[in-house]
Order: structure tokens, then sequence, then C-alpha cells
């Protein structure tokens, strides 16, 4: 067992989307080295320094160990049951007064599958509310919108594996190399052997810098670069007619808005030239098998949703997509289950499996499994949340794993609504800004600690074991659920992972073939997978696409201007995103010997930018949107372009976030992270 010997434990990593394999080897009870898995069958034996390094956070002295409960202006240790007590009496007392809606939860996508299947089970089944979301509502829900009104499906296309069948790879807004390393790798490596690339990013990335093609459009400017992409395409008959004719609707509307975007049109708007624009356009469209991987850069604006429309429209008119191995669509994920948590319907609208909560038949089907009527309505989205909380509709909140204080965008509107909530329930690893911000802490586990699943950007279940114990009193976040809805009155019947998952597999059709049992047995397994005989479909689409009338959907968007403008007072453009060696909030990595590799954030700003303002490298600047002010020290590069400005948002004392606007996508309320109006003084 954990914590007695030297072990090797087989799990999957808890960082990012790309779900490296990795054995986990302790002595002690803490972990003494971590090794990338040779069988892992996307990382083949690689892993990044995150992955592979950044596991010191276990046993920091900072672990909560214990629940805690606010005192007047103090939180102090508490035992379980004065902390579930307190969790069951005002929960239950503002349901009773307010109703379920005045209650929301925003789950974890750093959490496994069961822990967030049971999550959103306990929100509907025991609070009686669908407000339940999770991350993907501030990264990747647009992708869910466009790529299911695209292809009727929310997941990316094709596996990994594509990458090296593919002759063309068309990376837009993302950063592989840094992001999720072991796909750059890959990506890199088939750029350098065999394929063509092309790249469409504002910034010179290591990737852009080797592309054959950079597209370095202004931020804000996806839509009219990928519609000026489609136009040349079809005038060039760089197109499938054939699979068009048969597979796909929308060419004709496609047609008639494609006539705006002369490449003229496109430069205009977007500062990319029209030889470059052609030259693009050609290898994408005159590859063999092209393939679109595509991040952040594209979902994180105003038309986010438009964004991925536009993008998907490329793989249609190519015929790139449902055609075999090569070609596809497939979005980055950002955390390391972001694509599970959203399956396992911890999202306001969607039950388990994507099925909607508005579907009769559907809500039936749960609700006989379940053994309980459930609420019709679709609940609250994570920026309504807040909104509902400063105006009293919500007044209490759990939120479940993520740090909400750091890493949502306008982040003094966040707090804020943290603290007009009368009731707030954080369930975290460490004490982080919005665990201060809560009345009840309740100590949770990490994925070192954790018996589950967790679903990759290729939409493959792989398993996670547990390596470690989780320190003092913390249990496993599965765990804690349980005894909250016991606390509430309520068994959720799901008493171990794997008992949660075989449950989910009854409840969604979509993973009917999965469990702990077979996955231990075989290894990971892709959705859908119908049956236990069912192999997972590694690639979508081939016979038909699940629309409902069974063909890809193109459709025809016009280019919108950003939420978010400059003016003469806030001149530039500032990116905010990731880097290789830390990993959003920073709780984990900041407590890892990775934080001597990077020790503090910079501003990146380009070298004629940073003449004008009279910067040195290291000095120090004060950045200043509509919303706030932070300062980071200068890092002069060509990596930005000139007018635009970069900034991560690992450490809480440049609080990027703090400078975010609160833009959305109109289509799923994603917020614009990526356009964000600054003005900069030396300090
Ligand atoms: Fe973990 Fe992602 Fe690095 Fe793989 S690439 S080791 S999944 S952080």
């Amino acid at each position: 067992p954990p914590g007695t010997a030297t072990a090797a434990v087989d799990t999957t990593c808890g960082y990012c989307g790309v779900g490296c394999a990795l054995t986990v080897h302790t002595a002690d009870g803490a972990v003494s080295e971590i090794t990338p898995d040779r069988r892992g069958p996307v990382n083949r034996g690689h892993a990044c320094v995150k992955g592979r390094f950044a596991y010191g956070f276990t046993t920091s002295p900072d672990r909560l160990t214990t629940p805690l409960v606010r005192r007047g202006d103090r939180l102090e240790p508490a035992g379980w049951e004065e902390a579930l007590a307190v969790v069951a009496d005002r929960l239950g007392g503002i349901v009773a007064s307010s109703g379920p809606d005045a209650v929301a939860a925003i789950c974890s996508a750093r959490a496994t599958n069961e822990e967030n299947y049971l999550m959103q089970k306990l929100m509907r089944t025991v609070v009686g509310t669908n407000n339940v979301d999770n991350c993907s509502r501030i990264c990747h829900a647009p992708s869910a919108a466009g790529l299911s009104a695209a292809f009727g499906l929310s997941g990316g296309t094709n596996p990994a594996d594509d990458i090296e069948a593919s002759d063309c790879l068309l990376i837009a807004g993302a950063n592989p190399t840094e992001a999720h390393p072991v796909i750059g790798a890959r990506i890199l490596q088939q750029a350098l052997s065999s394929a063509k690339l092309v790249v469409i990013d504002p910034r010179r990335t290591a990737l852009a810098k080797i592309a054959d093609v950079h597209l370095a459009g202004t931020p804000g400017s996806n839509v009219a670069v990928f519609n000026g992409l489609a136009r040349i395409m079809l005038e060039r008959g760089w197109i499938d007619e054939q699979f068009l004719a048969q597979r796909a609707d929308g060419l004709d509307e496609l047609r008639e808005q494609l006539a705006w975007f002369t490449p003229e049109q496109v430069a205009e708007i977007s500062g990319v030239t029209p030889q470059a624009l052609l030259d693009a356009a050609r290898l994408y469209g005159t590859a063999g098998f092209p393939s679109i991987i595509y991040g952040l850069g594209v979902t994180e604006h105003a038309h986010g949703t438009d964004g991925v429309r536009a993008l998907v429209n490329l793989a249609i008119l190519r015929g790139a997509v449902g055609t075999g191995r090569g070609g596809g669509v497939n979005p980055l994920r950002g955390q390391n289950n972001v694509q599970g948590a959203s399956d396992m319907g911890a999202l306001p609208d969607l039950l388990p499996g994507y099925q909607p909560v508005a579907d009769p038949q559907a809500r039936g089907r749960c609700e006989q499994i379940w053994g309980c009527p459930l609420p019709q309505r679709p609940g609250l989205r994570i920026p309504q949340m807040f909104d509902a909380a400063l105006d009293g509709r919500v007044r209490a909140l759990y939120v479940f794993g993520e740090n909400i204080a750091q890493t949502d965008p306008d982040s003094g509107h966040v707090r804020a609504a943290l603290d007009a909530c009368e009731f707030v329930i954080c369930q975290e690893i460490f004490l982080t800004d919005t665990a201060q911000a809560a009345d009840v802490v309740l100590p949770g586990a990490s994925f070192l600690e954790k018996d589950g699943t967790f679903v990759n950007f290729d939409r493959r279940f792989q398993r996670v074991r547990p390596a470690l114990r989780p320190p003092g009193l913390a249990r496993t976040d599965f765990e804690i659920i349980n005894a909250v809805a016991v606390a509430l009155g309520t068994d959720l019947g799901c008493p171990t992972p794997s008992q949660a998952l075989d449950e989910c597999a009854r409840v969604a059709p979509l993973y009917a073939g999965i469990s702990h049992i077979r996955l231990d047995r075989d290894g990971p397994l892709h959705w859908p997978c119908r049956s236990p005989d069912e192999p997972g479909e590694a690639r979508l689409h081939q016979e038909s696409f699940a629309t409902p009338n069974g063909r890809a959907q193109l459709a025809a968007r016009p280019w919108l201007p950003p939420g978010e403008q400059t003016d003469a007072r806030y001149p530039f453009v500032l990116i905010t995103g990731r880097r290789l060696v830390h990993y959003n909030a920073g709780t984990m990595t900041r407590r890892t010997l990775n934080l001597r590799l990077s020790p503090r954030e910079t501003l990146d700003i380009h070298p004629a930018d940073a003449l004008a303002l009279g910067l040195r490298d290291g000095d120090l600047v004060e950045i200043e949107s509509r919303r706030g002010t932070v300062a980071a020290p200068a890092r002069i590069t060509g990596d930005v372009s000139a007018g635009q400005v970069f900034l991560a948002f690992h450490f809480p004392e440049v609080a990027a976030n703090l400078l975010t606007s609160a833009a959305v996508d109109e289509v799923t309320s994603c917020p614009e992270y990526k356009v964000t109006a600054v003005r900069l003084r030396r300090c």
C-alpha cells in the first residue's frame, strides 16, 4: 500500500490536457521520482518539465491538512464533523429560504471524472439546481459550441497519432511548445521531417519561428483571417467538391458571406499581407492530409464561437474531416481534465454525455437511474453566477479545485462576488486567494493521491491511481463530496470511483462501454464507446456526422471587432497565457523546484515599444487597464509584435486578471482573455 514502502504506480499527469502516462516512484510515503511511461499512447516515453519534476508541492508545508471554518474574520481549524455540520446547516438554510437556485457550484477541471460526476449529481439531485459549471466555460466552451454545431459532437475529431499522418499542420492560437509540450514536440518533429507548417498567432512562438508561413494577425482578427483563407480556397478550387456535395451543408450561404473578405480587406483588419494569406491557403488547401490544431487564442474572444466555426469551415471545405487517417480539427485542452469535467455533465445545460437538461427523454433516463426528479431549467454559467451573487440571486457558492480569484477575468469583479455571497465553500489543497474568501475550507487531495480517470484532449479515458495518501485529515474530493451529500441527508449511491463511472456509463450512452475494470485490463479508451465490446472511436464522423441530418454544417460568420478596443489612453493590446515551467494559477508549480527555473513573471514587450518608453530589460513596468493596475519587470523580445504585450497569470503578485475585461463570447460567455487594452509606464 502507498506510504509504507518503496512503490511504483502508473497514473496520468495532472497538469495539461495532453494526458501523459507517468510512473510515480515513492519511498517512505513521498515521491522520489516521476518517469514518463513508454507505453503511454500520447507521450510514448516523454514528459515535460511540469509532469516530470513538479511534484514537490505534495509535501509543501502549506498543504491544507484540516478543515477550516470561519469564526469572525478568521478561518480556524475544525474537525470534519463540525465543518460538514456548518455546510449542511448553511446550505440547507439557504435552499429552504431562497430555493435551490440560490446555490451554485464551480467544478474542477483538475479533478477526476468521477469527482465531477459526483459533484454535478450532488447539485442536481440533492440541492436541486442546474447551477453547475466548470472552467471549460472560460477556455473551450466555444469549441464545444462550435464543434457541436458543425459536426454534432463537441470533441476533437482525430487522435494525436494523426499528427504524424499529416502533411500540413495548421496551428491556430496555440503555443503547444510551452502549454502542451509533448504535443508541441510531436508537431515540431513532424514539421521538421515532412509536413508543411502554418502558424496563425499574433506572437512569434517557437513553432512560428520554424513555420513555412506565419500569419501574425492582430488579436481579435481570427474570423477575418479564417474567412480570408476560405475565400481563397474557394476561388482557387482548393476544395473537395465531392465531399461538399455528399457530406456538407451551407456552401452557398458561406460563399455569399466570403465575398466581403477580399485579401485586401483581411489585410486591413488583421495586418496579414495578401501574399502571406495566399501562401497559407495554398499549403493547407493543396495538402493531402491537412490537420488543424488550435488553442485558446481562437476561443477566448468576444466572438470565440464564430472563430471556431470559421476555422472548422476550412476543414469542411477541404474535405479533411471524417475521412480517415490524417486531417481533422483538434482543440488543445488547457487543464488536464477540462474535457472530462464537461463530459461528466458539470455544465448548466447538459447532463453527462452532453444530453440536454431540457430534453425530457435524457432527463427521464437520469431520473430513473438517480431516483429523483431533476430541475428542468438550464442553470447559470460561471460569469452569470458572479453577476447573480452581486445582485443577491445566488447566496451560496461551492468552489471545487479552482482558484477563481486569480484565474477568472476581471478578478476585482470575482472577488466582489465572493464577498457578496453569504456562504462560500472552497474545496482545495492550498489556502488560495479563493479559499481565503471562503466560510468553510475543505482540504482535498492532489492528482497523485486519487483514484479515478481523466479524459485528455483527444477524448481518451485514462486511469488515475493514487501513489500517496492525502496529508493529515485531508480527504480525496470524491470522499468529501459523498460526505457533504450525507451531511445534507442523502446518499449519492456511488461509494467508490469505479462504481461512479459504472453509473455514469448507464446514464450516458457515449461512455456505456467504459469502466475501470476495462481500462485496467485494456488501457486507455476513446469515447464514444457505446458498449463493452466496442474499441472506442479514435476518429470521429467516418460514416456520417452526428448532426441531425448527418451532414457537416458550414457557417457563414461576419467579422466583428473585439469586445475591448485600444484608444489614445490605452494604446497597447495585452495578451495573456501560459509559460513552459508553470501551470495556471501556479498554486502547485510555484511550490516545486520549477520555481527556480522561473521565479517571477515578466512583461514581454517589443524592442521598438521598449525604446519608445525608455525601458531596459528588467525595468519595472506599471501595466494599467480600464479595471486595474499591476507591475512586472520588462522582458524585451521580438516574440511579441509592436503594440502588443504578453503576460502569464501564474503569479498572484502579478495578477494579470485584475486587468482582463468582462467582455465575453456572445454564444457561450467565454471571456475575452486575449484582448485587453492597456497602457504602460516605467515605474
Ligand atoms: Fe503533463 Fe502536459 Fe507535460 Fe505531458 S505535456 S507531462 S500531460 S504537463
